[in-house]
């Protein structure tokens, strides 16, 4: 199928055609036809399946069509007329350069708007009025109490990454923007994973239904039909998942010598606190590997110049705290390193999906310490299955991670098995506490 099939015209096709995508994907076969046809969507699916283009694509075709009729693209001044929300200043740039290059051929404005910059130049941009506003909660919402802009002409609302913006605090920020909103128009809203807080916001802003996209739990809505995107529970069958064990003082040592002895040519490096991001550079650059990181506190301007580096391969090695990562889409990412493993199953899937992109190959490799065993189970548990352990050379450990409750084995099956308890699915360390190793998955 090619997208001339989708219902896109020919400006539009011109551009994603000059981005070398020569077939829909998944999610954007089932979206964009719904999506012309007006219907509210509730959108899953594998993270970097081709997502953005998913709603961007047809929100660019309606955007066109509506001026075809006689109206101009944004009739006043301070006026938007579609809203992209989105959780952090990095994804609001990204989706924001997507929408620039999917409508390079069409006469549509459009503009990233998020916290951290100075808001004087966001007003005079705002004042002629912008066809597709990407922003974050906070900051649209300080603009639109100061009357920088204003919602009577919005047309579509799209919420990224929702469970994302639920996780991250924003749910009243959302309810306050969506209240604000006029009552008729088309929502869209995607989300790696759905929970019930994610359909409780679906429902809170769209009396008429969706309809369901990608969806894992069909039982939620009724009229699905010929839905068949994978879950977002599992991620993409092309990257390759591996872990290796480590005592957390050596994991620094570890990463080093990940890094130069398999010659990683780059990497996504995945910490949990700020402090430690910073440290963990100079502690690689003391072994002679120029690394930089990003997290919350270092400025906008900083991050952007870190990232535009990391993207253009000028920088090979990149530590990034999992908020400042979220959603950040570089082209064909080889490699993704869970230094510290995420608390919860969705954040590694998320994380994961920075690499293995649009069908490319990547590497996803999990640092996993004794601490970690019960976020380990409970990642595997939604990934159905067992991650691969590798074991590196010069690096045994001294405090071991039991295997899961996926790879119970009986201990007659065990392949040179050193476990001591063969009634249990635990052995080593957690033997007998069966409570602190149930997985639970969410
Ligand atoms: P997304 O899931 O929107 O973050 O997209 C992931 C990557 O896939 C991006 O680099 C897109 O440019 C790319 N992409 C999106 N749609 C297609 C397509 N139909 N064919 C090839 N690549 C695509």
């Amino acid at each position: 199928m090619s997208f001339s099939k989708l219902g896109l015209s020919d400006p539009i096709i011109k551009a994603v055609k000059d981005l070398g995508y020569t077939k829909p994907t998944a999610i954007q076969k089932q979206a964009i036809p719904a999506v012309l046809l007006g219907k509210n969507i509730l959108g899953t699916s594998q993270t970097g399946t081709g997502k953005t283009a998913s709603f961007v694509l047809p929100l660019l075709e309606k955007l066109i069509k509506v001026t075809k009729r006689g109206k101009t693209p944004t009739t006043r001044g301070k006026r938007i007329r579609s809203l992209i929300l989105t959780p952090t200043r990095e994804l609001a740039v990204q989706i924001e350069a997507s929408v620039a290059q999917y409508s390079k051929y069409v006469d549509l404005s459009s503009m990233a708007l998020y916290g951290g910059v100075d808001m004087e130049e966001q007003k005079e941009r705002l004042v002629d009025g912008v066809d597709i506003l990407v922003a974050t909660p906070g900051r649209l919402l300080d603009l639109l109490h100061q009357r920088a802009l204003y919602f009577d002409e919005v047309e579509m609302l799209i919420l990224d990454e929702a469970d994302r913006m639920l996780d991250m605090g924003f749910i009243d920020d959302i309810s306050k923007i969506i209240e604000r909103l006029p009552l008729e128009r088309q929502n869209l809203l995607f989300s790696a994973t759905i929970n019930e807080d994610v359909r409780k916001l679906a429902d809170s802003f769209s009396g008429d239904g969706f309809s369901g996209i990608g969806f894992e739990n069909k039982e939620f809505y009724d009229d699905l039909e010929d839905i068949n995107v994978s879950p977002s529970s599992t991620s993409a069958d092309t990257i390759n998942q591996w872990l290796v064990t480590v005592d957390k003082d050596t994991k620094s040592a570890l990463l080093s010598h990940l890094i130069l002895d398999q010659k990683w040519d780059q990497a996504l490096i995945f910490i949990e606190k700020k402090h430690g991001a910073a440290k963990l550079v100079s502690q690689l650059e003391k072994r002679g590997i120029k690394a930089d990181c990003i997290h919350g506190d270092r400025s906008q301007a900083m991050r952007e110049k870190t990232l535009a580096a990391f993207k253009s391969g000028e920088l090979k090695y990149l530590v990034a705290t999992g908020i400042a990562a979220r959603g950040i889409d570089i082209g064909a990412l080889t490699r993704v390193v869970n230094y510290d493993l995420p608390f919860k199953p969705e954040e590694y899937i998320h994380r994961i999906g920075r690499t293995g992109r649009a069908g490319a190959l990547g590497e996803a490799i999990s640092f996993v310490a004794m601490g970690d065993f019960k976020n380990l189970c409970a990642i595997e548990s939604r990934l159905k299955h067992i991650i691969d352990r590798k074991e590196i050379d010069g690096f045994p450990v001294r405090k071991t991670v039991p295997v899961s409750i996926l790879n119970y084995v009986p201990k007659h099956q065990r392949a040179g098995h050193t476990g001591s308890d063969n009634s249990s699915p635990y052995y080593g360390k957690n033997k007998g506490k069966k409570g602190t190793t149930k997985p639970s998955a969410k």
